[in-house]
């Protein structure tokens, strides 16, 4: 998937820094030419104001979030031995190699059936009900899979992970592999292992959770179009996922059953795991996700003040269609990404790390535990800032920097008048 625009601390102070140049180069100005240093300091805070308010939807939403401080609820909620977490990340590993094992997961080949023929038989042992959907793209043949358990339930959760890989590397370094395949270990196995073994867990607690949950393997998701090559010609990002939420009504009766949320896994066992707060994702969602996460003590992967970012993925269609949805993913393009190997021939096992695994499966299985077992009552999901906050931010924005505009232009203006007056004195003078 391609990623896009993204501010964190460092870029604030970049800006901080920034500010204290242009505040010294003021006052050496105004040493020199007796201008007003404060007014060209209030200028550049104000433009930066405006420039960032229209130009991201980040800060209001960093802002709202942050004076709401949403991480005030759970304080601790240990692995208690009464109530043990059974996720079990060696399994998850294994079912993460396994898939290197089958080899490359690209649509249109034998090992892509292969892997479909695996998780269909993996999904039958572990839930109630095995669905394909199946769907063609530019005359490729592609396969959603997915299991259901306890289909007789009202609320629906989908937890969703892409098993498609990369059919090119178009970031490897060594521009000889860039038109081979990844091997995707990140990329697409490690969501496909956290659900596979996610699914084995839940299944033994069906009988305690009161939604009904499917396991949904996305196919296509990663052939769209990045530094100019296609994964596969012409395809875009997320085939998969929009063939499904546009057929999604074929799935489920929506006169009598409702879909909660949906919870993707995205690049989620890699080393130096850190999530970020991806902007498309349900506030609220997001807010739960971490509040539970730090609770486990696992608070380098949920860090307080994650790094923001817009990432086109697979949850996009499901947002798009009213399902409030989350992205759990990296960063794995800024420069400074705590994992470089992003369709890379280097997205393989030795950077993967089993822990990562372990983190992001004990932190949705507990998210089951507090918010769909028997006693636990949820209002569902949303996007807990109002629009109208984003509207204030853009608008009062637009105002500041078009004020700004024709004071400077006022200012020119009326330079150049008194220019020309001077001058015009000065052949006075000399006449
Ligand atoms: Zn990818």
């Amino acid at each position: 998937m391609a990623d896009f625009r993204g501010i964190n601390r460092r870029q604030v102070c970049f800006l901080i820094t920034f500010g204290n140049f242009i505040y010294r180069l003021a006052n050496k100005m105004r040493q020199r030419r007796g201008k007003k240093d404060k007014e060209n300091v209030i200028y550049f805070l104000l433009v930066s104001y405006a420039l960032m308010s229209i130009n991201t939807i980040y800060l209001p939403k960093i802002i709202y979030n942050s004076l709401k401080n949403p991480h005030t609820q759970l304080n601790s909620i240990p692995n208690s031995a009464v109530n043990p977490l059974l996720f079990n990340s060696t399994n998850a590993y294994n079912h993460l190699s396994y898939q290197l094992d089958i080899g490359y997961r690209v649509p249109g080949t034998a090992d892509h059936d292969e892997c479909a023929d695996w998780i269909r038989s993996q999904m039958l042992t572990r839930t109630d009900e095995v669905v394909t959907h199946e769907f063609s793209i530019l005359g490729i043949d592609c396969k959603n899979i997915f299991g259901k358990i306890n289909t007789q339930k009202e609320k629906i959760v989908i937890f969703g992970a892409h098993w498609d890989s990369r059919a090119v590397a178009e970031k490897d370094p060594d521009p000889a592999k860039q038109n081979d395949p990844i091997p995707g270990a990140n990329d697409g196995a490690s969501g496909v292992a956290v659900l596979m073994e996610f699914a084995r867990v839940l299944y033994q607690l069906k009988g305690n959770i009161d939604a009904q949950i499917w396991f949904l393997f996305i196919d296509a998701e990663d052939q769209g179009k990045s530094n100019g090559i296609y994964g596969i010609e012409g395809w875009d990002w997320c085939e998969g996922a929009k063939e499904f939420t546009e057929n999604i009504d074929d799935f489920y009766d929506s006169t009598s059953k409702e879909i909660e949320c949906f919870i993707l896994l995205d690049m989620v066992g890699g080393t130096n795991l850190r999530f970020i707060r991806e902007s498309w994702s349900s506030s609220s969602l997001h807010d739960a996700i971490w509040e539970i996460g730090r609770a486990l003590g696992y608070t380098d992967e949920f860090p307080l003040n994650p790094l923001w970012m817009q990432i086109i993925d697979d949850h996009r269609y499901f947002k798009h269609i009213g399902i409030p949805s989350i992205d759990l993913i990296i960063d794995f393009s800024t420069g400074n990404s705590e994992w470089d190997h992003h369709h890379k021939q280097s997205d393989n096992l030795s950077n993967i790390d089993q822990n990562s695994l372990d983190v992001t499966g004990k932190t949705i299985e507990k998210f089951i535990r507090v918010y769909y077992f028997d006693d636990s009552s949820g209002d569902g999901w949303n996007d807990n800032y109002p629009t109208w906050v984003i509207w204030i931010f853009t608008i009062s924005g637009g105002i500041t920097l078009g004020l700004i505009s024709i004071k400077l232009i006022h200012k020119v203006k009326i330079r150049k008048i008194q220019e020309l007056h001077s001058t015009n004195n000065h052949e006075t003078d000399l006449n």
